[in-house]
């Protein structure tokens, strides 16, 4: 998934384009072309310029022009955000549509109603914008003008993007105001499963509509809709639960360490015998690395005994503190895509805390 292109940055917020997405927008200058050669289906008759050519440079521009319609939507939802203090990570484009990564969304059912209502809203201003617009373009340059064909179409593509946001389903910003509105009234966790319920149905029924109508493009969008509201419902449950919860409520503080200089073949012994996947590398009582069984396992079985964990251990660590939330720290596993963080105080290592902790954590604080 990080197959993402930065391409420049607003306001501190980098803008990136995923590979998904450069995919898209030969094709979207595709079907304008084509469409406006339908709908009009004559030469724009531009005198010296080729009228080919020139509907070719503005359906160029209109891909490039959505593109930046889809930045501006995502903009509207981090200025608002920013405002409260968050701090947004970054702004992807996706085949799908943008995604602003923000480091925390509040549970404030105020702000995030008006974080999610930003983003439609910028979608529905510039859509009724650009259809205004359209109007003195068909007056002064004619009807059939490719210029008038780019407002009209970028106006009404707007427009369908703020109705579609606001379809009332997550991961759409229409689940999010829903939530919003529910959370006003009942607990978070209670509030978002509502609101995913209601998410799961629209997207069943979208799913059959797309089944009757043989449109695989909505069966696609229902199944989208389907899992993110899942996803949201399950993240939001597993995060409330880990409220109020430290890293330190959670770790083994039993931490098995080996040296740099204990050779592979002692390692995997090692590991058999106390069945663990990984350990922390601590030297004159600093951590200076972190080995696994994958980093063994890249060792040929013959070359064990001579190789040390000094030679292949991973030494960039991404550590945490006993006293972070431990809702940071799935966080922090989850980002990096690792299985286990050291705990560190004051440079000293205290404790180890694996995915396997918080999973039997969550288990028993929501009684699964
Ligand atoms: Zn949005």
């Amino acid at each position: 998934m990080n197959f993402a292109l930065q391409i420049g940055k607003i306001a501190g917020i980098p803008i990136r384009l995923h590979i998904t997405f450069l995919a898209i927008i030969p094709v979207v200058a595709y079907l304008f072309g084509t469409f406006s050669q339908l709908v009009y289906g004559k030469p724009y008759g531009f005198g010296a310029v080729e009228p080919l050519e020139l509907r070719w440079i503005y359906s160029l521009a209109f891909s490039i022009l959505l593109f930046t319609c889809v930045v501006l939507h995502e903009l509207g939802h981090s200025f608002v955000a920013m405002r409260y203090g968050i701090k947004i990570r970054s702004i992807t484009l996706y085949i799908l549509g943008g995604v602003a990564s923000m480091e925390d969304i509040p549970r404030d059912p105020a702000r995030e109603l008006k974080m999610a209502i930003a983003g439609p809203l910028v979608s529905g201003a510039i859509g009724a914008g650009c259809v205004l617009l359209s109007n003195p373009s068909a007056a002064i340059l004619g009807e059939f003008h490719p210029l008038t064909t780019l407002l009209w179409s970028l106006g009404i593509i707007n427009l369908i993007l703020m109705i579609f946001n606001l379809i009332p389903a997550f991961p759409m910003d229409g689940g999010r105001v829903l939530r919003a509105w529910f959370a006003s009234r009942m607990p978070y966790a209670a509030a978002t499963t509502r609101a995913a319920n209601i998410g799961k149905m629209f997207a069943i029924a979208m799913g059959l509509l797309g089944l009757l109508s043989f449109n695989v493009f909505l069966i696609l969008i229902a199944f989208f809709v389907y899992i993110g509201a899942s996803e949201e419902d399950k993240a939001t449950s597993i995060s409330v639960t880990l409220d109020g919860i430290k890293v330190k409520d959670m770790m083994s503080s039993d931490v098995r360490t080996v040296a740099p200089e204990t050779d592979l073949k002692d390692l995997v012994e090692m590991m058999f015998r106390e069945k663990h996947r990984g350990y922390p590398v601590v030297q004159a009582e600093k951590l200076v690395g972190i080995v696994t069984i994958s980093d063994v396992q890249k060792v040929p079985d013959p070359m064990r005994a001579s190789t040390t964990v000094g030679q292949i251990m991973n030494k960039k660590i991404y550590v945490i503190r006993p006293e972070d939330e431990a809702t940071d720290a799935m966080k922090k596993m989850a980002e990096r895509q690792i299985r286990r963080l050291p705990v560190l105080e004051n440079e000293r290592l205290v404790g180890i805390l694996s995915r396997s902790d918080m999973l039997r954590a969550i288990e028993i604080c929501s009684g699964w």
